[in-house]
């Protein structure tokens, strides 16, 4: 419910108006009718001390005993001048009588229309105000069918253009076309040409589909309407219809412009699949969202951008020409990229002389551009908090820790004998990966909680990896089964704590078998869903149709892969048993060793003094 406020004018015309109306009903309380000869016999005996002509009213007050009295009575306007002549006049020029001529019977007329006049005119401005209140109120509950549409104003500081976007050069060049386009539309209508409605970014999340298409809208200088996916949708069938309806009114209206649908797979969804069969206000949001996209011409000055990390379960129907028909993927950046990215997000903030950008591109594989403006600002709120003036190599270090694993949980109290158990988890990771070949280096294990897990071994790739080899990934198996291997080895109990591990490790052994065709027993066959992005929604919808015979088959086979690292894992870790204990012991001791003293443990020339200042140095 919503509080109908009176503004307090309108209180105060609320009190005039009453005044208005009771007023001539004060004189009638505080005197008495008379007759018209009593009056005159009032003037005659010179009691009357005051006289007013009200309308075709007079009022007297007459002297009576000790006091005064008010009486009135009514003499017809045409009378009024002759009734002063006759029985006023001498009193008031000797002074006796106080009079006042309100009404002058000639314009009486006015007078009396003029309080009617303005009675209306209050009348008619506090029915508008009630009105506009009343209407105010139903635009709310219309207000929850329309689109909520964010604008994004090109003027205000937050605009981003083509400079601010770091890398993504081919991806520029493609949307430029766009931005053109939006600038000039007539010199592309002049050529008859048609320019794609709409647009979809395709890529990982953080990968900047969101922050390019504000670029776009930005370097064009029109305006940018962004709505989620999701926020059509409302748990009110029809609902989300018409938000799109409106969304595409407002952008015709201020064309030209771009309409953004962040995350479009929560509408696009293919028709007539998902989970618990059709969803009815899906599908008609998505509906309605065709046929607006079909009603607008070609050369409107609208363009639609769209963005999703889940390109493979969208409607045929939307990918279609005159639709989405230009798909834009967006990957993560590689080296250049990285630093590039690095340079925009640090170029507002004090940088310390030991900071090298490219370092910190180069050890940063995989991270997204999203990871990297993190990593930024995890550093400069680090910096902060200790009191800098800038921002430190050594504080990016350990941002970068705290990016990768989550914030230290130094509160969280750990008994000894779950020490120990993290203790030899994290040593067996941090052995196993040292020992295989082509493994990242090892910079740092920790048994401090991080995060949601227990313990952290940090390793960082050297270059940026394009490919992923089979021998790559069943390494990664072997040192993802290393932690449990440990605890078994060293405590002949297994813990939970593994569960994460597995969990990585079974969808890796997953994909090599089903996807990649990495087994002679299964085959060069991909067994996943189409686009297979793993095996999201595919044990519920199987299109392919994959034989009872074959799922025994993968499952063998996966079983076979997992057991073999298993057993390598093993092996190593028997083979470097006094390794295993001496890593333990130290990491129990110190709690996190870095690179040099896990080297110097792991090749056995181990002198606990020399490590004391030893530190993270990876960038
Ligand atoms: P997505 O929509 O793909 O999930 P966003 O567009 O939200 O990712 O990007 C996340 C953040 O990463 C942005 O706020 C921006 O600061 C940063 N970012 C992304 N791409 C770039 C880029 N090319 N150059 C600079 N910063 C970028
Ligand atoms: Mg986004
Ligand atoms: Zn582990």
């Amino acid at each position: 419910m919503r509080k109908v406020r009176f503004s307090p004018l309108s209180y105060f015309l609320v009190v005039a108006l009453i005044l208005m109306i009771f007023w001539p009903m004060v004189d009638n309380l505080i005197s008495d009718n008379i007759d018209i000869s009593k009056a005159i016999g009032m003037a005659r005996n010179g009691d009357i001390k005051s006289a007013r002509f009200d309308g075709d009213r007079l009022l007297i007050e007459a002297e009576e005993g000790n006091g005064t009295k008010v009486y009135r009575t009514v003499i017809p306007p045409e009378l009024q001048n002759s009734f002063y002549d006759n029985y006023l006049k001498d009193g008031v020029e000797q002074g006796k009588i106080e009079f006042t001529a309100r009404s002058i019977s000639k314009d009486g007329f006015f007078k009396e229309v003029l309080p009617y006049i303005f009675m209306t005119l209050l009348f008619i401005f506090m029915m508008n105000s009630l009105f506009r209140q009343t209407n105010s109120q139903s635009k709310e509950a219309s207000d929850f069918a329309k689109s909520k549409a964010k604008l994004f104003n090109q003027n205000s500081n937050s605009k981003i253009t083509f400079k601010d976007v770091a890398g993504l050069e081919e991806e520029k060049v493609e949307l430029y076309e766009i931005v053109d386009f939006l600038k000039n539309p007539s010199k592309y209508a002049k050529m008859g040409a048609r320019i794609p409605k709409g647009v979809l970014l395709v890529g990982p999340p953080g990968t900047g589909k969101t922050y390019i298409s504000r670029a776009v809208a930005g370097e064009a200088g029109v305006p940018f309407y962004s709505m989620s996916g999701s926020e059509f949708l409302e748990m009110f069938v029809g609902v989300g219809a018409s938000r799109v309806r409106d969304l595409f009114a407002v952008a015709k209206k201020n064309s030209p412009c771009i309409v953004f649908i962040d995350e479009i797979d929560a509408v696009g969804r293919k028709r007539g699949s998902g989970l618990g069969g059709g969803h009815d206000e899906r599908e008609q949001t998505l509906n309605q969202l065709l046929v607006e996209m079909d009603g607008f011409d070609k050369n409107q000055g609208i363009i639609i951008m769209a963005a999703t990390n889940r390109p493979d379960i969208l409607d045929d129907a939307l990918l279609r020409p005159g639709r989405f028909d230009r798909t834009v993927t967006i990957g993560l950046p590689d080296i250049r990229g990285r630093e590039e990215i690095l340079e925009i997000h640090t170029n507002n903030k004090p940088i310390a002389k030991d900071v090298n950008l490219k370092n910190i591109a180069r050890r940063t594989p995989g991270f997204s551009p999203a990871d990297l403006e993190n990593l930024v600002n995890e550093a400069a709120i680090l910096s902060a908090r200790k009191g800098d003036i800038e921002i430190k190599n050594k504080t990016f270090e350990e941002a970068s820790i705290k990016v990768l694993a989550g914030p230290e949980k130094k509160s969280t109290v750990i008994t000894e004998d779950e020490k120990k158990l993290v203790s030899y988890h994290e040593a067996g990771h941090a052995i196993v990966t040292k020992s295989l070949e082509g493994t990242d280096p090892v910079q740092m294990v920790t048994i401090v909680p991080r995060g949601s897990a227990g313990g952290f071994t940090y390793t960082v790739p050297e270059n940026d990896i394009y490919y992923h080899t089979k021998t790559k990934m069943l390494n990664e198996v072997v040192v993802l089964l290393a932690g449990r291997v440990a605890e078994e080895l060293k405590l002949n109990d297994i813990s939970t704590g593994a569960s994460n591990d597995i969990e990585r490790a079974t969808k890796i052994v997953r994909l090599m078998v089903s996807k990649y065709g990495m087994t002679s027993e299964i085959g060069t066959l991909d067994f996943t869903e189409e686009g297979g992005n793993l095996f999201i929604g595919n044990a519920i919808t199987h299109s392919k149709n994959i034989s009872e015979n074959t799922l025994n088959s993968i499952d063998k086979e996966m079983k076979k892969i997992v057991d073999e690292c298993y057993q390598k894992a093993k092996e190593i870790l028997t083979e470097k048993d006094e390794t295993l204990e001496k890593m333990a012991e130290r990491l129990m001791e110190k709690e996190t060793i870095y690179k040099k003293e896990f080297e110097a443990i792991y090749n056995g020339n181990y002198n606990p003094e020399d490590f004391a200042e030893d530190k993270l140095n990876i960038f």
